[in-house]
Formats: structure tokens, sequence, C-alpha cells
């Protein structure tokens, strides 16, 4: 941390550039801010860790607190068959929401446990389905991406985790790999991989796909079916703003479910769960993926908060999320040459997800100095500096004011 007084700013006569403003007027997501609750004083960048609270949340939250929960207790659970009420219908209400984003259909999501909990679950599913015994990985994919899968190889000793640098996954599409596990969008760098070629790839050599989409559901349009994926899993805290520890989903491609084994045959997956049979029988579609009793109040957050998605164009969401990467890209460039900062984010904008990305050699503290400058993204391990753009809520403005914040804290330092 530096000694001397973090620099503000947001001061409000810094006139933004005209082209900018300019940006902002036509931008056709521009209503789409208003459905957020986004505290003063403070440029939000890192709506890739934690997404926004979306206004409708709190009362929802709070309605199932103190009516659903507080005077309907148990009733709630079926007595509201298909309304807002149905808690056991919850899960797949939400699958549904998710579905449209991810290119799915609502009957292969299924929401609930965490994204690990989801990557382990796709992963014995996948190998399932074939004789295979190697998973095949992103050498430096998300921590408990490769965790999951040590986990799994520990508990099923012929089972191999590969891992190889992102660039060379296409030569190891080998014989012996039976799973492609990625993440689509690097949660450092915000590189984002070809899914629909990777996956046409190892479909071609025999290989099951399993997609982390954690950066990219609710970032911009995911198509799995038109690409063809077998198996997914993502977030529900980040792009998807449905709150700290939200329920996470599994998208599991129609044809290979009645094929996949269940490695995690809860009691909420069973055809019918309050028969209380002896035999696991599995729900028809992804249900059967769900496990244990659906969150409710986690759920009921999430569902809330997708509402923000109804009437979203993705297409548009991808394009203001591109602008503004590109703008903020372009206002980095001048402080670049100032100060040791290296962009590692792709330029090409088929190759970046919805984050940019740069190292600095004492970016922990940089970090820091920003966060207490009202500029909040985050530092990752070792040397980055990470900042999430979220269309939905950000403006060409926001970019400029970021950009002068982090170029006054530079300066400040130095
Ligand atoms: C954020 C993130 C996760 C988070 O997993 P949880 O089980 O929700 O903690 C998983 N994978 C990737 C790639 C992520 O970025």
């Amino acid at each position: 941390m530096t000694t001397t007084e973090p620099v503000r700013p947001f001061r409000a006569d810094l006139p933004v550039p005209a082209d900018l403003l300019a940006l902002d007027a036509h931008d056709p997501l521009r209503a789409k801010r208003a459905e957020f609750m986004l505290p003063p004083g403070v440029i939000y960048l890192d709506g890739n860790s934690l997404g926004a609270l979306p206004r409708a949340v709190p009362d929802r939250v709070s309605r199932v607190v103190t009516y659903e929960w507080g005077e309907q207790l148990i009733r709630s659970w079926t007595a509201n068959a298909h309304t807002e009420q149905d808690w056991m219908g919850l899960p797949d209400r939400v699958a549904a929401k998710i579905a449209r984003l991810i290119g799915a259909s609502p009957h292969e999501v299924a929401v609930g446990d965490s994204t690990s909990v989801n990557t382990f679950k796709a992963l014995t599913a996948a190998l399932s389905l074939t004789d295979r015994r190697v998973i095949l990985t992103d050498a430096d994919n998300f921590p408990t991406d490769l965790y999951m899968a040590q986990g799994l190889g520990a508990l099923l000793p012929d089972v191999e985790l590969r891992r190889v640098p992102a660039e060379e996954i296409t030569a190891h599409l080998t014989p012996d790999v039976g799973v492609l596990l990625l993440t689509e969008v690097d949660y450092r760098t915000g590189r984002r991989l070809d899914l629909a070629t990777l996956t046409a790839q190892a479909c071609h050599a025999g290989i099951l796909t399993v997609w982390d989409l954690a950066h990219s559901a609710g970032a911009f349009p995911v198509n799995l079916n038109g690409c063809g994926a077998d198996f997914a899993v993502g977030c529900g805290y980040k792009f998807l703003n449905g709150g700290p520890g939200a329920p996470g989903f599994l998208f599991a491609a129609e044809r290979h479910h009645e094929a996949a084994t269940i490695g995690l045959s809860g009691w909420m997956g069973h055809a019918q769960p309050f028969e209380m049979a002896r035999a696991y029988v599995p729900a028809s579609g992804a249900r059967r993926f769900v496990v244990g009793t659906p969150q409710v109040l986690g759920l009921s957050a999430l569902d809330a908060a997708l509402d923000v998605f109804a009437d979203v164009d993705m297409t548009q969401l991808r394009a203001k999320s591109l602008s503004l990467s590109a703008t903020f890209m372009r206002l980095m460039e001048p402080i670049m040459t100032r100060f040791p900062l290296t962009l590692v984010t792709p330029t090409t904008e088929s190759e970046r997800g919805s984050q940019v990305s740069y190292r600095h050699p004492e970016a922990r503290d940089v970090m820091a100095d920003l966060i207490t400058a009202g500029v909040i993204g985050d530092f990752r391990t070792p040397d980055i500096l990470r900042f999430g753009l979220t269309p939905l809520y950000h403006t060409h403005a926001d970019v400029w004011r970021a950009v002068r914040g982090i170029e006054a804290v530079l300066e400040n330092r130095a």
C-alpha cells in the first residue's frame, strides 16, 4: 500500500469525451442499468466474480423468507405448483431461464449445487459413456476444475488427468482421450477458446466435452446445442447476478440422458421423490442431476435476477461487451507506455470474453489502491489486474472514468 492519499477518480468535473457519451446515448441496452442497485462513488468492474444486485432480488428474497417460509412453512414445498412459490419446481423454472442463455432446451439443464460439484457430476456422467479413461484439460484451467478431476482420478485409479497448454489441445485429441474438460473463457486473461471448433474436433475424435461456462453464461450468447456440446457447467453468481454462492448449473445434452450414469443419485433427482422408493429411478431429463433438497433462498434470488435477461438480445449484449472492452484497451494504451503494464487479453474480438486483464509487477498493491479509490476490479495471482465488463450496467463513460482512476492510482504510486 502507498502511504500517500489514494486519488479519488470520481471528480464530477472530469468531462467524458463526446464520442463515448454518444456511444452511451445510442446504446440499446442503456435502460438495463436502472434494474441494478449500484453503490454510488464506485465503478464496479467485478461482475465476473460477483454480479451486482438486481433491484428485483431483495423484495423476492424477503417475500420468500417472511411469507413462503415464515407463514406458509412446509406448504410452500408443493402447495403452489407452477407459481413463483412452488419450491419443488424452482430448479426447473430457473433451469428454463438459463437454458435460453446457453443454447439448451429447458429439460437439458439442472440447477443446484456449486459449479465444482456440477463439474464432478458432469465428469462422472461423461466417463460413464466411454471406455477411454483420459480426461484432457487445459494445464491452466481454473483450479477447481483441475481439483475435481484430480479427486475423480483418485477415486477411479484408471482415470488419468492429462494437462496440456490450451493452444495445444487440438494436437492432443488422441484415441485414448475420453473427455475434454475446458473452461471457455480463461479467468485470468479473459482469453476465449473456440467452443464450436474444439467441440467439433473432439466429437470427430470420439471425445466427449465438458465445458465450464463460468465466465460465459450471461456474458455473451452461448449455443451449446448448436455446437453439439455434450456437457457443461456454470456459475449463478457471476454474469448471471444470482448473489453470493448462488446455485450453479449443469447442462447435459438430451442424447445422453438415458445412457449416462448418475454418480450422485440423490432423492431429488428421483422420478418420484415422495414415493420414498428403495430403488433409484432417475427423473426425466436433466432433473436427474439435481441431488438433494433445492436451495430455495439462493434459487429464489437467482430466479429473480435472471428476469433481467428476459428482454435482452444477447447479440446486442455481446456487441456492447466488445465495444466496452475495446474502449478500455484503447484508453489504456497511452498509460501502458508510462507504467509496467502488459495487456494479456487478446485484442481479436472472437478470442476474448467480457473482461480485460493486465500484468503488473505490483498488481496486488495496485488493485488494493484501486479499490480504495473506488475502482473495483480484482487481483489474480501472481500479477494480474482483472477488470470485468458487464454490458447490462456499464457505460462507456464508466470505462473512461475507470481508466482515469487507474491512471491516477499509478501516478500516485510512482
Ligand atoms: C468461478 C469459477 C468456478 C467457481 O466454482 P464454485 O464451485 O462456484 O466455487 C468454477 N470454474 C470456473 C472456471 C470459475 O471461474
